[in-house]
C-alpha cells in the first residue's frame, strides 16, 4: 500500500537523485515512497557495498566490494522497499567499460576478467593492440566484483536506459 502522507511530503519538493538502489528494490517511485531511510539494509550488508546516498536513501558503492546476492538487505528491510520474489533477478544492471580502460591506452591489462567468476568478460584478440575487454550481456549479473580491482576504476555498473 502506498503511504499517501509520504507522497504528499514529496509533492513540490525535489526528489532524491536517481541512484542505483540495493538489489531487489521496488521501482524508484515506489521505493522512495516506502523507504524510511532506516538504513537497516546498509548495516545488514556483509560486503559493505550499501551506503546512504542522496537524501539518506541507500545506494550501492561497488568500490567497497561486490554483491553476493545473499539477500540479507532484503530480509532486513521491514518496510519492504526491497522485495525478492522467487527466482527474480536482483536487477538488470550490468558492467560497462569506460574510456579509462588501460588497453584502450595501449597497456595490457586483464584484471577485471580475473575477478569475474561468471566469466562474463572476454578479451578477443585484436590486431595491432592489446585485447579490449568485452562484456557478455548474457552472463553479467551486475555483481560489481570487477569494479574495485580495476587500476583506473574504468568499470561502472549501470542500469539499462529506461524505455
Ligand atoms: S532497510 Fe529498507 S526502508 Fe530501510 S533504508 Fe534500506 S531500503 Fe530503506
Ligand atoms: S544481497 Fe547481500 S551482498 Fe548484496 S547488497 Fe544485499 S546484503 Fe549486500
Ligand atoms: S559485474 Fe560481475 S558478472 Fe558482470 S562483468 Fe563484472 S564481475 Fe563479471
Amino acid at each position: 500500500m502506498v503511504d499517501l502522507s509520504r507522497r504528499a511530503f514529496f509533492r513540490g519538493r525535489p526528489r532524491p537523485k536517481a541512484e542505483m538502489r540495493p538489489p531487489w528494490a521496488l521501482a524508484e517511485g515506489d521505493f522512495i515512497d516506502r523507504c524510511t531511510r532506516c538504513n537497516d539494509c546498509v548495516r545488514a550488508c556483509p560486503t559493505h557495498i550499501l551506503v546512504a546516498g542522496d537524501g539518506g536513501y541507500p545506494t550501492v558503492d561497488f568500490r567497497e566490494g561486490e554483491c553476493t546476492f545473499c539477500g540479507d538487505c532484503v530480509t532486513a528491510c521491514q518496510p519492504k522497499a526491497l522485495q525478492r520474489a522467487a527466482g527474480q533477478p536482483a536487477w538488470s544492471a550490468q558492467a560497462v567499460i569506460g574510456e579509462d580502460c588501460l588497453p584502450r591506452q595501449g597497456v595490457e591489462c586483464r584484471v577485471c576478467g580475473d575477478f569475474c567468476d561468471a566469466r562474463a568478460i572476454r578479451f578477443p584478440p585484436r590486431l595491432g593492440g592489446s585485447p579490449l575487454p568485452e562484456i557478455d550481456g548474457e552472463k553479467c549479473t551486475g555483481c560489481g566484483a570487477c569494479v574495485a580491482p580495476c587500476p583506473t576504476l574504468a568499470v561502472t555498473i549501470k542500469l539499462p536506459p529506461a524505455g
